[in-house]
């Protein structure tokens, strides 16, 4: 089967013989940004239908329609791993949504702790953004990203079943990186530029699902944390074994 080089991600059905309506900014980026033109093949995923490859039936500017044809790749879920972090800076909390999605979240979460620098984000923007890393990653499915929340919020309803992997700052130079063991649902917090404050940690060691982990002797910037601690994950219980 000949594979389309495009990948796009659609929120329509897909199905054999599906016709996909194209909206005003896939028409551009398909037709006058990769100058794909009828007849040309294209590869949709939606997150829930797998991978379909598509043929352009119809190109206009402010739109079009893609026939599917046939399913080239099943869904792939990601482990049930979900990522919190404090927002930092626009530029790196676009690269961690990014790597998020690359490495394998399932749903990302920015929290606003103490220490936070941003008190708003525009998650549309980083939604977008995740879609945008799953169609240049050959993912099938879009982790969801939440709505800035408060950590104290968050972990007041805290689910009893869901561990945490806390990248712990304070845990640094305290001996070797504990690896995750336990099977189920996870999540791993990241704190902000600041750490995190006082009452925060003592609220965090005093929650039984809570696992603090070192990532070595230096203090990392929150997103290279980020991907540490997803590498660190995905290597021990995730989809990379
Ligand atoms: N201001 C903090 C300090 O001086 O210790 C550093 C915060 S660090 C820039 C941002 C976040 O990355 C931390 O809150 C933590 O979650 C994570 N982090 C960075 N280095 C780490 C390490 N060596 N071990 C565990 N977590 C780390």
């Amino acid at each position: 089967m000949e594979q389309a080089k495009v990948r796009l991600y659609v929120d329509q059905p897909l199905a054999p013989g599906q016709a996909v309506a194209l909206n005003g900014d896939q028409a551009h980026y398909l037709f006058a940004v990769m100058r794909l033109a009828v007849g040309a093949r294209v590869a949709l995923f939606n997150g829930r239908d797998g991978e379909w490859q598509a043929r352009i039936a119809e190109a206009g500017k402010r739109g079009g329609i893609a026939l599917c044809e046939e399913c080239s790749a099943p869904l792939r879920l990601p482990p049930d791993l979900w990522l919190m972090f404090a927002p930092i800076k626009k530029a790196r909390t676009d690269f961690i949504v990014e790597k998020a999605v690359e490495l394998g979240a399932a749903r990302i979460l920015p929290v606003q702790t103490r220490h936070t620098n941003s008190e708003r984000i525009r998650q549309d923007r980083l939604q977008a953004h995740a879609v945008e890393a799953a169609e240049q990653c050959a993912a099938t499915y879009v982790p969801e990203v939440a709505d800035l929340v408060a950590l104290d919020r968050l972990l007041r309803d805290w689910p009893a079943d869901r561990r945490i992997l806390w990248a712990d700052e304070g845990a640094r130079g305290m001996g070797s990186i504990a690896h995750p063991t336990e099977t189920g649902p996870w999540a791993i917090l990241i704190g902000p530029e600041g750490g995190f404050s006082e009452d925060e940690r003592k609220r965090l060691r005093a929650m039984p699902q809570v696992v603090p982990v070192t990532l070595g002797p230096r203090i990392l910037r929150a997103d290279t944390a980020a991907v540490a601690a997803l590498t660190l994950w995905q290597a021990a219980l995730g989809d990379w074994r």
